[in-house]
């Protein structure tokens, strides 16, 4: 029997828990900004967070329980790497490698 899922963990494909990625650790990986969704049905608002004032030991996505939606006010809101900087450090000048 395995022990019961937190669904606000990431399970890989063995069903072993993977760590969320902390504040901090997004911080150093030169993020700046994390996405949040808001999961209301007919919602879907979406907004940039800026990760600088949360404590860098907090795990991401823990931060979408201290946030609500702006445009409908739901408290279900899922965070997301903000791709729009994914795609622009990884296209951007001075990455070297491959
Ligand atoms: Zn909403």
């Amino acid at each position: 029997m395995s022990p019961p899922r937190n669904p606000r963990r990431a399970y890989d494909a063995n069903g072993n828990e993977i760590p969320p990625v902390t504040v901090g650790q997004s911080l150093a990986e030169g993020y700046r900004t994390v996405m949040a969704y808001c999961e209301a049905h007919n919602c879907g608002h979406g907004a940039e967070v800026p990760l600088k004032g949360w404590s860098a030991d907090l795990p991401v996505p823990h931060m979408a329980l201290r946030l609500r939606c702006s445009k409908c006010g739901g408290r279900r809101i899922r965070m997301m790497v903000n791709v729009t900087e994914l795609y622009a450090r990884a296209h951007g000048a001075g990455r070297t490698g491959r």
